[in-house]
């Protein structure tokens, strides 16, 4: 059987880092983005992964990037830089900093993240992954806390359903999944999951789903989200 390839968006550690590592030990062809790579320390350890340089707020960044996929058509493409910004309770309007930071990591970027690396995926009738949260979630939404994150969540889950609704007819299958709660850097050390268990969920949730899924919001075990 060919190698399979995937390219993960935010792969310095935490989630993408443990994606880079299962799916290297898979025998996948895997090239890991980081905004940073003298500072992916973990990561460059892996065995089998190609680390490229790729911070999801820079379109030329993206660009460079994009060109490995050009090079060596994408069977998986998994959008997991982000960012929570700040921790607030209750309804707390952020600045504008705080505002363009989140924002631009969390929703311009998986947009542009998405249509750079699109075209290579069509090739290999291949898979998108936006890792977003059930914080995004506007059904089951009962609390203001990190009022900008859940905004920011929402936002993507729509990006996630406009490129199903776009690339689903060339063949490509788009889902928004929720990592679980895990012990990550912004996850925390209480959160319920380690990033491996996450991980290997979702993988096997990317392994079963197929164009009659496209535009779904799933969790790790597979189970539906309500929007
Ligand atoms: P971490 O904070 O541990 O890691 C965040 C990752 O995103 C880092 O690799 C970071 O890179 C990268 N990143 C941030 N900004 C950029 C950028 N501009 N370009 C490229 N990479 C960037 O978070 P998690 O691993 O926990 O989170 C991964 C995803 O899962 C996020 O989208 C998050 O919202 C989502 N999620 C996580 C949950 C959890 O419980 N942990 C729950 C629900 C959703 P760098 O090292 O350069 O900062």
């Amino acid at each position: 059987m060919a190698q399979k390839t995937v390219l993960i968006a935010g792969a310095s550690r935490g989630i993408g880092l443990e994606f880079a590592r299962q799916y290297a030990i898979q025998g996948w062809k895997v090239y890991a983005g980081v905004r940073t790579p003298a500072k992916a320390t973990e990561l460059m350890r892996v065995k089998g992964v190609e680390v490229i340089p790729l911070d999801v707020t820079s379109a030329n960044s993206i660009a460079g990037a994009a060109w490995h996929a050009d090079e060596d058509p994408l069977d998986l493409l998994v959008v997991c830089a982000g960012l929570y910004g700040p921790e607030t309770q209750g309804f707390l309007a952020p600045g504008n900093e705080d505002f363009d930071a989140v924002m631009h990591t969390n929703v311009l970027g998986p947009m542009r993240v998405i249509q750079a690396f699109a075209d290579s995926l069509i090739s290999r009738r291949g898979k998108i992954a936006v890792i977003s949260s059930t914080m995004g979630s506007i059904s089951g939404t009962t609390s203001a806390t990190g009022l900008l994150y859940r905004a920011s969540k929402a936002a993507v889950n729509m990006v996630a359903k406009c490129a199903a609704s776009e690339y689903g007819p060339r063949g490509l299958t788009v889902v928004s999944l929720h990592p679980g709660w895990v012990k990550t850097a912004m996850g925390g050390p209480n959160a319920q999951i380690e990033a491996y268990d996450s991980v290997l969920g979702m993988r096997g949730v990317l392994d079963r789903v197929g164009p009659a899924d496209n535009g779904a919001y799933l969790n790790y075990d597979g189970t539906p989200i309500p929007w």
